[in-house]
């Protein structure tokens, strides 16, 4: 049976963070997986998730039953508010729901199946931006879509967004296609459209029918306010586009390997919840039958709490602070070195991602020779840098664009 099969490429970002676990050289800097770092280079388990986790765990009435199939209700309902805000006609009008995911991928994965089973006359087309998180593609070819087209987002010379190509992009689609669409602090290029261009961005999925599968995996790291993040979602909301938003708490909580997220649905008509809850019960059963409960269960006591909510806004304001400050530092040592070129766009950008704009020979260099470790596309993650390794950095960075 399996003689025949060949192998397949690594994944770059996982590929490299071993690289760069493996590198004994104390010098060596991981710029490359997307986790918050602190000044000292270690993860953070934010304070009011070990606190909630804590009384989860004392609790005597804890147990390890199965969820329902749909996830902890405590926790999809908290989510799905804190995504389109308690004061949305969605979630007054009670046309919002949630469906608990493995984390943002896998409700992605259940939007995709959603979409390629049970909504009707979808394309099977599906829009990413050019660039994207690299997995959008994979996921969805996955759950059965024939073609992944990119749109224009990305543009090299002015180093921010190209809302033209994107709108005309968007216009050449064919009606009922899928549209993947950043909530916020887009990754990898750390570039989000304003409030203006989202209302073009929005009147053309209008226009050409197209249903958006929204990506909030930063909610809260682009502004350092989770509800300023939650413009753009909200904008879709108040413009009467029915959608479906895939919810990471992986970042915002450093909750990365307790795989918690959810898929907000939201519907014009409150009357086709219970058959969407009951197709999307069988897309969930078919997969994985039930969610994990542990990390569900702490984001669900922090956003049910008002005090907790509160303490969790400060540690996004923390983290959030942490990236902006380290983008500030990284400009202004590369502009002391004066490195050739404009860095300007460092601290343009937003979120935990830069869009340096080194090429894959200068990241190669900066890997190679310098235990730098980042992806080749040139994103890097602002958290990787500190006050203690921005000299090193910074003079490599020189070096490889000057070498
Ligand atoms: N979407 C985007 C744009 C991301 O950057 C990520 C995390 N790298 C995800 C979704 C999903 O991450 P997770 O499954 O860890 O929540």
């Amino acid at each position: 049976w399996f003689d025949e099969i060949g192998a397949q490429p690594p994944i770059e970002v996982f590929e490299m963070n071993k690289a760069f676990l493996d590198d004994t050289d104390p010098i060596k800097v991981s710029l490359g997986i997307g986790a918050f770092r602190t000044e000292e280079g270690k993860p953070w388990v934010l304070p009011v998730v070990k606190q909630a986790e804590k009384a989860i765990v004392e609790d005597p009435a804890m147990n390890f039953e199965y969820l329902p199939i749909l996830g902890l209700e405590s926790f999809t309902n908290a989510a799905t508010r804190m995504l389109v805000g308690a004061d949305s006609a969605a979630w007054q009008e009670k046309r919002a729901f949630g469906v608990q995911s493995i984390s943002g991928t896998g409700a992605l994965r259940i939007a995709a199946d959603f979409l390629s089973t049970v909504v009707p006359n979808i394309t099977k087309i599906v829009y990413i931006s050019n660039p994207t998180w690299e997995n959008h593609r994979l996921l969805f070819l996955l759950a059965g879509f024939n073609e992944v087209r990119e749109y224009r987002y990305w543009d090299a010379q002015k180093r921010g967004l190209d809302l033209q190509g994107l709108v005309e992009d968007l216009h050449a689609a064919p009606e009922r296609s899928v549209v993947i669409l950043h909530a916020c602090a887009h990754n990898p290029t750390g570039v989000d459209p304003t409030q203006e261009q989202w209302k073009k961005i929005v009147e053309v999925v209008k226009e050409r029918k197209l249903f958006p599968v929204l990506d909030s995996a930063y909610q809260g790291f682009a502004s350092g306010d989770p509800d300023a993040d939650a413009w753009a979602v909200r904008y879709f909301v108040s413009q009467g586009v029915e959608f479906v938003c895939a919810q990471s708490f992986a970042k915002n909580f450093g909750l990365y390997n307790q795989r918690v997220g959810n898929l907000t649905v939201v519907t014009n008509n409150a009357a086709t919840i219970p058959n969407l809850k009951s197709q999307l019960t069988i897309v969930v059963r078919g997969n994985y039958s039930n969610p994990p409960a542990h990390g569900a269960r702490i984001v669900s006591a922090v956003l049910n709490d008002p005090t907790l909510t509160e303490q969790w806004k400060g540690h996004i304001q923390t983290m959030s602070g942490r990236m902006k400050a380290m983008r500030g530092l990284l400009r202004e040592k590369l502009e002391a070195l004066k490195t050739p070129g404009s860095w300007k766009h460092l601290t343009d950008q937003i979120g935990m991602f830069a869009y340096t704009g080194l090429t894959v020979k200068q990241c190669q260099f900066l890997i190679d020779r310098h235990h730098i470790y980042l992806l080749k596309s040139g994103r890097i993650n602002v958290c990787g840098i500190s006050p203690k390794n921005v000299d090193h950095v910074s003079k490599a960075i020189y070096e490889a664009v000057t070498t």
